[in-house]
């Protein structure tokens, strides 16, 4: 599983997350929920060493992923992004690029080699578990641009899944889908499960009730920066959270 500690960031001399401290089981789904701005993206950037890509980001703070620090010195970030991969929230496939080179395309970046025989079967594979097979098995060769942007955002998926990655990073990848679209990918979701660990970040509380397992609810305020104010079995936070906060935001109260 992803575990943080004591995770704080800066964009230059302005603090935007304090001290966020939270466990992602390995084989759950874990949602991270709350307003615009208290430090969601960024916080799943520093999971998989994007923040630092960002100028002017810093850190403090551990990253650990089964238990080894994914920013120990001499890591490099490419392995890390390998093992920990990001959809986000608008799909963004190669659109000129055919269905299949999408999907094989992280491996190159990766430097994964494979024969012809290994890349069909890959494609095919990752396909099917994003749950995008049986609407494209005939059509591999023609643009990724051609597809609807819920099947875009499944190609993401499967592109992400064809390096086989350890955890999967999610940032409101239905916020652009229409509801059917929205529901194919959790389904895609679901079935994920177990053999993934899953963090999306998403602003709709009966997704984040039916995908999850893990509920951690941030919050800023104008002086201070994100925070977790509340996490825990997503049952809980829901059903009978401990904060007013946490009450009030999922009932939509703010
Ligand atoms: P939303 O729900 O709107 O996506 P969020 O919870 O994902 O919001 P972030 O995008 O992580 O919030 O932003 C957290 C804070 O960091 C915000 O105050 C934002 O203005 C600031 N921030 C984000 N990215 C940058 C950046 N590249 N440079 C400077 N400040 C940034
Ligand atoms: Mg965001």
């Amino acid at each position: 599983g992803l575990e943080t500690r004591e995770v704080s960031a800066w964009f230059g001399s302005r603090k935007v997350l304090e001290r966020v401290s939270l466990a992602m089981p390995a084989g759950e789904v874990t949602a991270l929920i709350g307003p615009s701005g208290c430090g969601k993206s960024t916080y799943l950037r520093i999971l998989n060493r994007m923040h630092e890509m960002v100028r002017g980001a810093a850190l403090a703070g551990e990253v650990l992923l089964d238990g080894d620090d994914v920013y120990r010195p001499g890591r490099r970030p490419a392995e890390v992004r390998r093992r920990i991969g990001m959809v986000f929230q608008r799909p963004n496939p190669f659109p000129a690029m055919s269905i299949q080179d999408n999907v094989s395309s992280g491996l190159k970046l990766a430097g994964i080699k494979v024969s012809k025989e290994e890349r069909q079967h890959l494609v095919e594979t990752s396909l099917r578990r994003a749950g995008l097979w049986d609407e494209v098995s005939t059509r591999l060769h023609t643009p990724g641009g051609a597809l609807s942007g819920g099947q875009q955002q499944r190609l993401c998926i499967a592109r992400s899944l064809a390096v086989s990655p350890d955890i999967l990073l999610m940032d409101e990848p239905c916020s652009a889908l229409d509801p059917t679209s929205t529901r194919r990918v959790e389904e895609t979701i679901a079935e994920l499960r177990g053999r993934l660990t899953i963090v999306i970040v998403t602003h709709n509380m009966q997704q984040a009730q039916r995908v999850s397992q893990t509920c951690a609810f941030f919050l800023a305020t104008h002086d201070t920066p994100g925070r977790i104010v509340e996490a825990g079995p997503t049952g809980q936070i829901f059903g009978s959270p401990r904060d007013q906060r946490t009450s009030d935001y999922v009932n939509g109260r703010f």
